[in-house]
């Protein structure tokens, strides 16, 4: 495929887990990969990754925190591929805090990015999208079915990504423009593995039992969900945010 035949998917917090997979996953479709993170070495790893497999992508340092840098590399994206065809809205912290011990600075924290994070990727990229290009927010079922224990801020900006998805898609389909979200369940990264972030290393012996198919899901059973929404086979499909628990949730 020619370099220009390429579509161009642009992914947050693509470094590790979720965003990792999604994109090795385009990369094997013969996509061109922007692999975004704060975390450099491991972004430059996935992009090794990708090349060595055959696959087209590279790295840039983005701080979905940082309006301006999100504007500054949209902007050349947009230059250089003359708009972005698929956004993967994946980057995003859950951090363990009882409401007794929240602040403002803690409740802006998860917010700011797992929520205003989205937007500040997509505002400046939608202008220069075209008919067929499409957009993927990953929300929780914390976000849409439940909440959990010291989760609440998290569960905030990941019911938020529900509005963001609905709102987006309603204002951009007559434009083509799709918007969709997928509700992960309990995924074997770090996220939810490490200490202090989410269930922590016990997360399989927690979770399991509630789950019907009784294990975690892979980051990989999540991408190959964001490359179905982000392909043609989805074509009448937007505003919508699809649950991919092992049946943990009615959905
Ligand atoms: P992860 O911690 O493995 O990866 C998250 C990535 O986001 C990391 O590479 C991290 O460096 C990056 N990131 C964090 N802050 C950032 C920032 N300010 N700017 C740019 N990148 C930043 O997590 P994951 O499990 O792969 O999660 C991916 C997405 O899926 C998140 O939005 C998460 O909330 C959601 N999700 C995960 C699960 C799960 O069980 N793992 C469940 C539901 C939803």
């Amino acid at each position: 495929m020619h370099q220009m035949d390429k579509r161009t998917v642009l992914i947050t917090g693509a470094a590790i887990g979720i965003g990792r997979a999604a994109a090795q996953c385009f990369a094997a479709n013969g996509d061109h990969v922007i692999v975004t993170d704060v975390l450099e070495d491991e972004g430059e790893a996935v992009v090794a990754e990708i090349q060595a497999a055959g696959g087209s992508a590279e790295f840039h340092t983005l701080d979905v925190r940082s309006t301006e840098a999100a504007d500054a590399l949209v902007a050349d994206l947009n230059l250089r591929f003359g708009g972005i065809d698929v956004i993967v809205a994946n980057a995003g912290i859950a951090l363990r805090v009882p409401m007794s011990e929240m602040t403002d600075e803690k409740w802006h924290q998860t917010i700011d990015v797992d929520l205003y994070g989205m937007m500040r990727v997509i505002r400046p990229a939608l202008p220069a999208m075209k008919p067929g290009a499409s957009i993927i927010c990953l929300s929780s079922i914390m976000g849409t079915a439940y909440g959990w224990n010291e989760h609440v801020q998290y569960s905030t900006a990941k019911s938020g990504v529900v509005g963001l998805v609905r709102g987006l898609a309603v204002e951009y389909a007559d434009k083509g423009i799709r918007v969709n979200g997928v509700a992960p369940g309990y995924i074997r990264t770090a996220q939810l593995l490490n200490p202090g972030h989410s269930l922590g290393p016990d997360a399989a012996d927690i979770a399991s039992p509630y789950i019907p198919m009784r294990r975690l899901g892979d980051p990989a059973e999540i991408a190959s969900v964001i490359k179905f929404l982000a392909s043609s086979d989805a074509s009448y499909l937007t505003g919508q945010v699809v649950t991919v628990d092992g049946g943990l949730t009615p959905g």
